[in-house]
């Protein structure tokens, strides 16, 4: 059955859990300063992401993408990991975290400090573009150029179509990187979800998984969401306050 418990339920929790995978969305890098999707007047209203058939089809589009992208980018430009990117930080040290499935394309699981071999990206990473076709990685300050000087997007040397390496509305997800979380949530025993809506699929099915597959699932999260219901524990509030406090009770003395 759900239980709504308090922080120092959560910390035993996590206290006795030895693989613990956590999957994160846009919620854990909001108190860094980095908006997220869903929550009322979000900027990513205004700079809506382009569908990838429109992206791909339309040289307009191409431009006008790269215009949104860099609008955000520049919302929050140097923002830093949050009390949430240490607290899985610290759980990779403690050896206790199997992997770190996140939505997130800002890169903060990466400045944490956390090893990258942990992280899974299921959405990409938007500090930087590749090409479509040959995949070459692009940097981001000659793609602002290009389009600042032409106004257009660039191409690649190869003649793809270079891009975000997001993944767009519309675009596959990585097999690699689904393959890699499902196998992780399938044998974890604990599945610590923070700061997600669970509305986004097929990433919000990993919960579900987990469950099935004999994990407790944790949601951390301001608000309800879909999977509360299948949850063994909902935490609700403010994450950086309560993985913050989480921090403070397993510091050393
Ligand atoms: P979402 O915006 O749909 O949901 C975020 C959830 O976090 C919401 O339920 C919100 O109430 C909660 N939340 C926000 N700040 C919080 C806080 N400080 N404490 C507690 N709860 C908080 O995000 P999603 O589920 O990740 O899906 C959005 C999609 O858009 C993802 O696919 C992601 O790729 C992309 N996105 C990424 C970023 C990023 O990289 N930081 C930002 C926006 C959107
Ligand atoms: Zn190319």
């Amino acid at each position: 059955m759900t239980e709504t418990i308090d922080r120092d339920d959560l910390a035993a929790l996590v206290a006795r859990s030895n693989r613990i995978v956590g999957f994160t969305g846009a919620g854990i890098s909001t108190e860094c300063g980095v908006p997220d999707f869903r929550s009322p007047d979000s900027p990513w209203r205004r700079n809506a992401p382009i569908p990838f058939a429109d992206f791909c089809k339309d040289p307009a589009m191409r431009a006008e993408a790269w215009r949104r992208k860099f609008a955000m980018d520049d919302l929050y430009a140097g923002a830093c990991p949050g009390q949430g990117h240490a607290f899985f930080a610290d759980l990779a040290r403690e050896g206790k975290l199997v992997a770190l499935i996140t939505q997130n394309i800002d890169a903060l699981h990466h400045a944490s400090g956390l090893d990258r071999d942990l992280i899974i990206e299921l959405h990409g990473n938007g500090t930087y573009a590749t090409c479509l076709d040959c995949g070459r990685r692009h940097e981001l300050p000659a793609v602002r150029a290009f389009l600042a000087d032409t106004g257009s997007a660039p191409t690649c040397p190869c003649g793809g179509i270079v891009k975000s390496a997001t993944i767009s509305f519309g675009q596959s997800l990585p097999a690699d990187a689904l393959q890699r979380a499902c196998d992780v949530a399938g044998s974890c025993d604990l599945f610590l979800v923070v700061g997600s809506s669970l509305v986004v699929r097929p990433a919000a099915d990993l919960p579900r998984l987990a469950k099935q597959s004999g994990a407790t699932l944790a949601i951390v999260n301001r608000e309800a969401t879909p999977l509360d219901p299948i949850a063994d524990v909902i935490v609700r509030g403010e994450i950086g306050d309560i993985l913050g406090s989480l921090r403070q009770a397993a510091a050393p003395v």
